[in-house]
């Protein structure tokens, strides 16, 4: 159904957030949730947050969530000074697996991170992990085979170029029996399909960005000069194009 204009969507962007996380003492009562935005989906959605609540009796995904969050908190120090950030994710990404009890990890990376893929295989064997990887283009499926032409490849008609398969990437990772997968510079929509087909924990250690040296972020500081204004223009999303569902 269309969507009307103006109609009221969750919008935490655009709120101070005082209702979700409020400076109190802790164990402080929490603020009623009618002082939040009408667009919160706390007032919104009510079931999904119980829902949400429900999932964390599962003793397994309670466990991970408190190590998650003992990870996040541990990633600061607090000292006179204030806070303070203490490693980059890819020391918080072994910090994890170790708290986790993961040895094994699988690396599904882009070939065009190849360079970096390595290095970071070296460096997670050198801390005593095994590693699994897998690249892009593993099963070596023509990209003709999922209805590309010659003219939409990369290279042209002539040249033959496997498509990227991160369906097979996911299922490599579960035959490897990896305790957790890390992704590394998939493309946009490849790591969709990475992340619907993954049945072993996956997380992201850097996502693609083609031209700003995997920093999509870049683009934001940028925005305001005339490097990347654009941004801020006006555009239209009217396509007509119908919705491709995964289901
Ligand atoms: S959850 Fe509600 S209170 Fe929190 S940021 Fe989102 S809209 Fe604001």
């Amino acid at each position: 159904m269309a969507k009307e204009k103006g109609e009221i969507r969750s919008s935490c962007a655009r709120c101070p957030g005082t209702v979700c996380y409020p400076l109190a003492p802790a164990g402080a009562p929490m603020p009623p949730v009618e002082e939040a935005p009408a667009f919160c989906p706390m007032r919104r959605f009510p079931e999904a947050m119980d829902r949400a609540s429900d999932a964390y009796e599962n003793p397994g995904v309670r466990e991970f969530a408190r190590l998650a969050s003992l990870q996040e908190s541990q990633c600061y120090e607090l000292d006179a000074a204030g806070i303070r950030t203490r490693i980059p994710r890819i020391e918080e990404t072994m910090e994890f697996a170790r708290k986790c009890g993961y040895t094994r990890i699988g690396i599904a990376f882009c070939v065009g991170l190849k360079e970096e893929a390595r290095m970071i295989a070296s460096i997670f064997e050198n801390k005593g992990f095994e590693v699994v990887s897998v690249n892009c283009k593993v099963g070596r499926v023509p990209k003709e085979d999922i209805g590309l032409k010659g003219s939409e490849k990369i290279m042209g008609p002539d040249l033959m170029e496997p498509m990227c398969n991160p369906i097979a990437q996911a299922e490599v990772m579960e035959a490897e029996e990896v305790d957790l997968a890390v992704l590394l510079g998939l493309c946009v929509g490849h790591d969709t399909l990475f992340f619907r087909s993954c049945r072993v924990p996956c997380t992201v250690l850097a996502v693609k960005d083609r031209v700003l040296g995997h920093n999509p972020l870049a683009a934001l500081y940028l925005s305001k000069s005339p490097y990347y204004g654009r941004l801020n223009a006006p555009g239209n999303n009217d396509t007509g194009v119908p919705k491709v569902r995964l289901d």
